[in-house]
């Protein structure tokens, strides 16, 4: 500090910096020798380097978001979480993120052809995907339903609980979101495009099979296992008018699901001969 000679600068902050240099100056105690310190937690100054605490300093926190327990649940399909995580933070690799890395490329949604495809858009303000989640959730999410992302983000990162319909409610957010993606990237590779209909129909019997399997490795298990179970799982349904997706998977879900939705097994999808889009119609 000694050592130091004061300058004239143009910056603002290196004028700033002067400033605290010579109140420094006037603080310190005669005699005594600098030492380099690290500012640490709490702006505290300590003479041992904390590697964690100088990122802590440097960096600037983004606002806390969970959505992670609502992405990797328990008995998710795993394709299905990671392509719905990808959508969470923004990596799916969507035209007006393309458009960035290559001008060449076409941005525009080909699920509609009429705007810029942006994740937003995709899930679900597109004419195409609106009608299909509308189809897909509307029954199921009540009040709840929305087609915006952000509040459907909000509204699945909340704590849902064990109940069989919040389990259906995150599955087909997810299986919805999966085959949106296959089916959009089907297109821009010059596949057979599918219609809505065809797309409701094969997440309908992607979610109705998930449940069968889970229903069938419930009845594997002893009838203390069973018993131990049983009375985990809220049923929430109220007996309103469900739609045709609700009243299949309730049916089967009401029987004796107990909380094998919500506990371990979850990456076995994998290996379910009726994962994803390979189900045949
Ligand atoms: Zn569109």
């Amino acid at each position: 500090m000694d050592r130091n000679r004061c300058r004239r600068h143009r910056n603002p902050l290196l004028r700033q910096v002067e400033e605290d240099i010579k109140t420094e100056q006037c603080k310190r105690i005669l005699g005594k020798e600098d030492i380099p310190l690290w500012r640490g937690r709490g702006d505290i100054y300590r003479q041992k380097f904390s590697s964690k605490e100088t990122w802590e300093n440097m960096r600037n926190p983004n606002a806390k978001w969970d959505p992670w327990h609502s992405i990797w649940f328990s008995s998710a399909t795993p394709k299905f979480s990671f392509v719905t995580w990808l959508a969470a933070k923004n990596r799916l690799s969507t035209g007006d993120r393309m458009i960035k890395w290559n001008s060449n490329v076409n941005p525009k949604c080909v699920l509609c052809g009429d705007f810029i495809e942006t994740r937003d858009h995709l899930f679900f303000e597109c004419t195409y995907t609106q009608t299909l989640w509308k189809a897909l959730a509307a029954t199921i999410m009540g009040s709840d339903f929305t087609i915006t992302w952000a509040s459907l983000v909000e509204g699945m990162s909340r704590p849902l609980g064990k109940s069989v319909t919040s389990f259906i409610t995150r599955y087909v957010f997810q299986a919805a979101i999966y085959s949106i993606w296959c089916e959009r990237n089907g297109r821009r590779h010059g596949e057979q495009h599918n219609s809505g209909e065809a797309l409701f129909r094969k997440i309908d019997r992607i979610v109705r099979n998930r449940l069968s399997t889970i229903q069938n490795k419930m009845k594997k298990l002893t009838p203390r296992q069973r018993k131990n179970r049983e009375g985990d799982v809220k049923d929430e349904s109220d007996g309103e008018a469900r739609g045709a997706l609700e009243n299949v998977c309730v049916a089967i879900a009401d029987e004796d699901f107990g909380d094998d939705m919500n506990d371990g097994n979850g990456g076995d999808d994998v290996n379910d001969d009726n994962n994803g889009v390979a189900v045949e119609e």
